[in-house]
């Protein structure tokens, strides 16, 4: 008989995120490590939200979630995306990554073979794996982090059963292409493959670069599963609501593991993302533009101090290039150091690889005020200067 404690084996660290915030604290650095924004949240949904708790049932809402959230998430798409979709297709979840472990315990049998894209989410290799999942690696290609369709072929075998994309990408904010997606598209037709796509960052897009879904693409819509998060789009990240979207048979499937995962998502929340998924195109290019603001003010600070940062078009995160800038220092080492020395936290994306990490990319968060961002800028170009 084995020991509790080699039956409680498995991941039981904490994230990269937790790890990097505690520091924060611990040495009162500036906390551009995990994404979440420090700014004035939406008046709006903060208004909804309050109406709603004390105008609707605080009970269980339908396992599915509300109707009227589904079909404003169908809505929102097809206004913001083209994607032709009804309330069928949409699956309400605590968040997004409860949305992604739907998906992979309804779609990943034990044994089954699953293709990652590294850098990725670091939920989705212990997601794969509790569902009794094998997980092949593939890695995006830097500085441009494209996706090696060659190696992505490659790493399909008789045992594959799906594929997880991200875009935009979580950290390196680069998208996947018509192009790109149409040739997963083939591949994923040939092989009998679902296309996973984690596509929380999809609002938050800065340089005008479509979007583009595995859904909106013919060969892979009623095999692909979208996740979205509310919490994202309108920067509220603790309010944990997200969906999954696909094909009604495969939403069906992916509903019947979310009621044995959280089962319900708090009503009050769904309604105030309805009302705000239905909020004026305005009020969505105004938030875009107050994020992307902030974001080129921390670019060229950061540019400004001699720092190379990569060309990025989305997400709330930027990526500095460590040897570009002239820093020798592995990424993990130097975000340590970061925090400790120069007061500012970091994510080293070598935290996103599951093998063979790249180790020369740091990613910032620049969800914050100007002064914080400014007082940042100043404090790593203070720890440059000090190592030239
Ligand atoms: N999505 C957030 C990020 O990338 C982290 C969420 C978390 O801490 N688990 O920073």
């Amino acid at each position: 008989m084995t020991s509790l404690a080699t039956r409680l084996s498995g991941p039981a660290d904490t994230t990269i995120f937790e790890r990097m915030s505690g520091l924060a604290r611990e040495f009162g650095a500036i906390n551009l490590g995990q994404g979440f924004p420090e700014l004035p949240e939406p008046p709006e949904l903060i208004a909804a939200a309050q109406a709603a708790l004390a105008e609707h049932s605080n009970q269980y809402p339908p396992m599915r979630g509300l109707p009227r959230l589904r079909g404003a998430v169908a809505d929102y798409y097809a206004r913001t995306q083209g994607l032709e979709l009804t309330a069928d297709n949409v699956v309400i979840t605590s968040g997004g990554t409860e949305a992604l472990a739907a998906s992979l315990f309804a779609l990943v049998a034990p044994g089954d073979e699953v293709v990652l894209v590294q850098p990725l989410y670091d939920a989705y290799l212990p997601l794969v794996q509790w569902a009794g999942g094998v997980a092949k690696v593939i890695s995006l290609t830097p500085p441009e982090w494209t996706l090696p369709i060659d190696a992505l072929a490659a790493a399909i075998g008789p045992k594959t059963r799906g594929i997880v994309l991200n875009t935009p990408n979580n950290p390196v904010g680069t998208m996947l292409t018509r192009v790109e997606l149409e040739a997963v598209g083939a591949l994923a037709e040939a092989h009998d493959l679902w296309v996973l796509c984690d596509e929380v960052w999809e609002a938050m897009v800065f340089d005008g670069t479509p979007h583009i879904s595995p859904l909106a693409i013919p060969s892979l819509a009623a095999r692909a599963i979208k996740v979205g998060s509310a919490g994202k789009i309108f920067s509220m990240t603790g309010w944990k609501v997200g969906w999954a979207v696909a094909a009604p048979e495969l939403a069906a499937k992916i509903a019947g593991r979310h009621q044995f995962l959280t089962f319900t998502t708090p009503p009050a929340l769904q309604w105030a993302a309805a009302e705000g998924l239905a909020l004026p195109d305005a009020w969505f290019d105004a938030q875009r533009a107050l994020y992307g603001g902030l974001k080129a003010r921390l670019v060229l600070g950061l540019e400004g101090a001699g720092f190379a940062v990569l060309p990025g078009s989305a997400t709330w995160f930027i990526t500095i290039d460590l040897a570009a800038s002239g820093l020798s220092a592995t990424d993990a080492v130097l975000a340590e150091r970061l925090v400790r020395e120069a007061g500012v936290a970091s994510i080293p994306v070598s935290a996103f690889y599951a093998q063979a990490p790249e180790t020369g990319y740091l990613r910032l968060c620049f969800t914050k005020n100007e002064t914080v961002l400014d007082e940042a800028v100043a404090r790593l170009a203070k720890f440059r200067a000090q190592r030239d």
